[in-house]
């Protein structure tokens, strides 16, 4: 049996992150990867989903906005092959990226999927291995549903494998996934469906952003199709899809995507040889210092539930090496004030409290909510207006800035800047003695 001091199982965002800091700190290092290095963000997630959210929006520049600004271009051609093929190749490069910086760091890769044998040894592909400490990394993958002919479709890691552009697309689930695919289809050129269950995809979303969105889709697509779930999928002789809503729609269709959601990659791990316990939907329990129910065993990213991102997966694995092997005891990730995109058309941005969460964490009557609406300036001189709404809602006398919520271009840009000044604790009147950016989005939530 081969013995390190650390073993990370899963070579994702936050298995590769703990993995290099630990080694940093110079400790003998494994990290196991049964797939592709980089996890789920660089091959089937952030990265190949927003290199074809550019490409999206370089299609609206050239058909929505182009010709307002006067450009009088003729399309020949759009070819999803040569995005997939550049796309592929800037993922390659990541992947070389990620192999020499564990290199580098002396960090053993093993290929093949762990499982536990006890709590201190994991196994892979007939090999055993074991460290003092073992973190768990394994993130999730995508939910199917259980309907008639559910397995016809393909999930966002099949979306990403299409080789060719689908002419028609259905998408299922009011999520980040959701949202963001059936945008990219439609801004592309697919004839795209968005089926969701309710009536506003994002709805957990601060009701602005979850109103907005949907008013924006219903002007603009991609075709939605709100109080609806899917009865049943069958494929038709021409190889095309047949989809049955329970509202009694048919829509036929290229390519169906499930996008309801990702269930956790705890169940190959057989952690029934261990005390690691699990949530009843599978994910791992953890404390606040990523510590599982097993010592020397630890958990972060997807696979615990908590707030599903890259940085977070990457950081909670950083500060987990600071802890275990840099001395500093009370290194541990705080999961309040996580700035979130949503890379949708136009971008959604967010931080801290919906106004509902806030009414109940503060009461209704120790808030202030400040509003804009404005059409974001790029489309000022085009007919096509696209609606921008920002949101600031602070809390208690000294008006402390408890939620950011913005929708419209830049969003997604905006952000960052702002989940600082509210990290810090900022309150309106700090907001308000910024000087302001002439002419940005920006600048309204600093003149609210
Ligand atoms: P992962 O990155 O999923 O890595 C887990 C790794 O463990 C995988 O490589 C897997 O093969 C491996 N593994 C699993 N089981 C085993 C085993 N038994 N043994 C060995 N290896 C194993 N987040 C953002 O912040 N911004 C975005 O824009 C964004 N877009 C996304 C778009 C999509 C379509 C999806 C699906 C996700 C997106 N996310 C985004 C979420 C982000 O990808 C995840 O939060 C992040 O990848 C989680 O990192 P992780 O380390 O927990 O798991
Ligand atoms: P989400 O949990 O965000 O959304 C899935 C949605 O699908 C649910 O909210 C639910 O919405 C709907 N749904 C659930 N079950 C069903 C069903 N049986 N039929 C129809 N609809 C259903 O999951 P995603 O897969 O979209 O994303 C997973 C996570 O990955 C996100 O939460 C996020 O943390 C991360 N991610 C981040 C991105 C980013 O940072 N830009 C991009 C993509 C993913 P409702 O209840 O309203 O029907």
């Amino acid at each position: 049996m081969e013995t390190f001091d650390y073993i990370c199982i899963g070579g994702g965002s936050g298995g590769i992150a703990s993995a290099n800091r630990a080694a940093k700190h110079g400790k003998k290092v494994a990290l196991i990867e049964g797939a592709d290095i980089g996890g789920t963000c660089v091959n089937v997630g952030c990265v190949p989903k927003k290199a074809m959210w550019f490409g999206a929006n370089v299609a609206e520049a050239i058909h929505k906005y182009g010709p307002d600004y006067g450009f009088d271009v003729t399309v020949n051609n759009y070819s999803w092959e040569v995005m997939v093929a550049n796309r592929q190749a800037y993922i390659e490069r990541i992947h070389a990226s990620y192999d020499r910086v564990l290199g580098a760091n002396d960090i053993t890769v093993i290929k093949g999927f762990a499982r536990f044998v006890d709590n201190k040894t994991v196994e892979v592909d007939g090999k055993q291995y074991t460290a003092e400490h073992i973190t768990i990394a394994v993130g999730g993958r995508p939910r199917f549903p259980d309907i008639p002919g559910a397995e016809l479709g393909i999930d966002s890691d099949g979306f990403f494998a299409l080789q060719t552009q689908p002419k028609r697309a259905v998408v299922v689930g009011a999520g980040y996934i959701g949202v963001e695919l059936a945008g990219v289809l439609h801004s592309l050129g697919t004839k795209t469906d968005l089926v969701i269950r309710h009536g506003q995809p994002l709805r957990h979303f601060d009701p602005m952003i979850a109103e907005t969105l949907t008013e924006i889709i219903d002007s603009e697509g991609p075709a939605l199709h709100k109080f609806s779930e899917i009865e049943k999928v069958e494929k038709q002789d021409d190889d095309s899809l047949k989809v049955t809503l329970s509202t009694g729609e048919v829509i036929e269709t290229d390519v169906l995507i499930w996008a309801i959601g990702r269930v956790p990659s705890s169940d190959k791990l057989a952690l029934e040889n261990t005390g690691i316990d699990t949530d009843e939907k599978g994910f791992i329990k953890v404390d606040k210092f990523q510590n599982t129910t097993v010592d020397g065993v630890y958990c972060v990213g997807d696979v615990t539930g908590h707030a599903e991102l890259t940085p977070v997966a990457i950081k909670a694995g950083r500060l987990l090496s600071e802890r275990l092997f840099n001395g500093q005891s009370d290194a541990h990730l705080d999961y309040n004030l996580i700035p979130t995109v949503v890379f949708s058309h136009p971008p959604i941005g967010t931080v801290g409290m919906t106004e509902p969460e806030a009414e109940e964490a503060y009461g209704k009557e120790n808030l202030k909510v400040y509003t804009s609406s404005f059409a974001a300036m790029y489309t000022a001189v085009t007919k096509h207006r696209q609606a921008t709404k920002m949101k600031l809602i602070c809390a208690g006398d000294d008006e402390r800035v408890v939620g950011l919520h913005g929708i419209g271009m830049g969003m997604d840009e905006i952000l960052q800047g702002f989940a600082v000044a509210m990290k810090m604790g900022a309150t309106k009147a700090d907001f308000d003695s910024c000087i302001a950016i002439h002419p940005t989005s920006a600048e309204e939530f600093v003149t609210m």
